[in-house]
C-alpha cells in the first residue's frame, strides 16, 4: 500500500507544511508519492524528489491547477486513488487553508469520511485529532477503504527537505471543471517570518487599543526576528489584516516562543497556541485566563512593559 500526500507550493517551492505532512505519512508506513499540481513546477517536483523518505513524486502540470482551484485539483486527486485504487490506501493534505479546502471534495467522491487535522498516527487506521477547540483530544478509528486525512502541521516535526531522489512522473490530462475561475489575490508583503512556520511569535489583542499601537509589537518582533499575529478581537477591530489571526478560526501556531500581549486567553485563542513551547503574557489583569497557560506571566501595562523589553533586548 502507497500514501499519496498533495504537496502545498506557490508553483516556485514547496511550503514546509507538506514537509510535516510527510513525516505524518512516514509515521504511518508504506510507500509515499508526492503530488504536485501546479503551472510551470518542475522545480517544485525537482525539489519535492528530493524530500527525504519519497518513492515518487507524480507531476500534474496544467493552467487547470495554476492556482490550486479545488475545483480541479479534486478530481485529480481522486483520478489518481481511483486509476491506482489497488496502492493508495491513504490520501494526506496540509490542514490549511488549500488543504482543508481539496480534501473534503476528495472524500466526498471517494464516499469516505475525512479524518480532520490529526495530531499523531498510532496505526495504519487509528489517529489523534483535538476535538471541542482543542480541550479534548479524540482517538479515531478508520474503517475507510482510502483515509483520507488532514494533517496539522504542528503535531509533526517536517522531515527533511534533502536527502531523497524520487523518480517523476507525469500524470494527470489538464481537468477544468469549469464552474469556479482565479480573478485576483492579494497578498501581505511581510519581511517577517511566516506565521506558521516562525520559532517566536509575537501577538497583540484588544489592549493594543488600536492598529498603530502594533508598531511597538513590530519592532519588538523585529529584535527577535519573530512573526507578528493577533487576537480575533484585535483582527475584528480592524487593528491588523485576518490573516494574523491565531486561533481556532484563525492559524495554528507551535512555536518555540509565544508572546502574548493585551489578550486575556479566551478559549478560541488559546485552541491555536497553547501548544506553543514556552508561553510568555503581558497583561495588566492579574485575573486575565492567559496566566493560566503562561509559563512566565508580567501583571503590567503594555505600553510601559514593551517599549522597555524592547530597551532591553
Ligand atoms: C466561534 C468562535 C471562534 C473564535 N475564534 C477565535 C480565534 O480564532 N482567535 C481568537 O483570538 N479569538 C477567537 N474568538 C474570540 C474569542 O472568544 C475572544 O473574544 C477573543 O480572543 C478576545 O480577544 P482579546 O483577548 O484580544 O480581547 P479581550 O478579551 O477584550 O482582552 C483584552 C485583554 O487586554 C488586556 N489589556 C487591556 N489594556 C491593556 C494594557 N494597557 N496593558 C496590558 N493589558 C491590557 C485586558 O486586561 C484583557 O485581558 C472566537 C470566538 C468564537 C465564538
Amino acid at each position: 500500500m502507497a500514501i499519496l500526500v498533495i504537496a502545498e507550493h506557490d508553483n516556485k517551492s514547496i511550503a514546509t507544511a507538506t514537509l510535516n505532512t510527510v513525516a505524518a505519512a512516514a509515521k504511518i508506513g508504506g510507500d509515499i508519492h508526492v503530488l504536485v499540481a501546479g503551472q510551470g513546477i518542475g522545480a517544485v517536483a525537482e525539489s519535492a524528489a528530493q524530500i527525504k523518505g519519497i518513492a515518487k513524486v507524480l507531476l500534474a502540470d496544467n493552467p487547470a491547477y495554476a492556482h490550486q482551484l479545488p475545483e480541479n485539483v479534486a478530481p485529480l486527486v481522486v483520478s489518481q486513488v481511483i486509476e491506482q485504487h489497488t496502492i493508495y490506501s491513504h490520501v494526506l493534505a496540509p490542514a490549511t487553508s488549500s488543504g482543508k479546502n481539496i480534501l473534503p471534495r476528495v472524500a466526498a467522491a471517494l464516499d469516505v469520511d475525512q479524518i480532520s487535522e490529526i495530531i499523531s498516527v498510532e496505526s495504519a487506521d487509528t489517529f489523534k485529532r483535538p476535538i471541542y477547540a482543542g480541550n479534548a483530544i479524540a482517538t479515531v478509528q478508520s474503517s475507510a477503504v482510502v483515509k483520507v486525512i488532514t494533517v496539522r502541521a504542528t503535531g509533526f516535526d517536517p522531515v527533511a527537505a534533502q536527502g531523497g531522489s524520487a523518480a517523476i512522473e507525469v500524470v494527470g490530462a489538464g481537468h477544468d471543471a469549469g464552474i469556479s475561475s482565479f480573478v485576483s489575490e492579494e497578498l501581505a508583503k511581510s519581511d517577517r517570518p511566516e506565521l506558521t512556520a516562525a520559532k517566536i511569535v509575537v501577538s497583540g489583542g484588544r489592549g493594543m487599543q488600536n492598529g498603530d499601537n502594533f508598531k511597538h509589537l513590530y519592532s519588538l518582533a523585529d529584535k527577535l526576528g519573530a512573526g507578528v499575529g493577533a487576537s480575533r478581537a484585535a483582527v475584528d477591530a480592524g487593528f491588523v489584516p485576518n490573516d494574523m489571526q491565531v486561533g481556532q478560526t484563525g492559524k495554528i501556531v507551535a512555536p518555540q516562543l509565544y508572546i502574548a500581549v493585551g489578550i486575556s486567553g479566551a478559549i478560541q485563542h488559546l485552541a491555536g497556541m497553547k501548544d506553543s513551547k514556552i508561553i510568555v503574557a503581558i497583561n495588566k489583569d492579574e485575573e486575565a485566563p492567559i496566566f493560566q497557560v503562561a509559563d512566565y506571566g508580567l501583571v503590567a501595562d503594555l505600553f510601559e512593559a514593551v517599549p522597555q523589553l524592547e530597551q532591553a533586548l
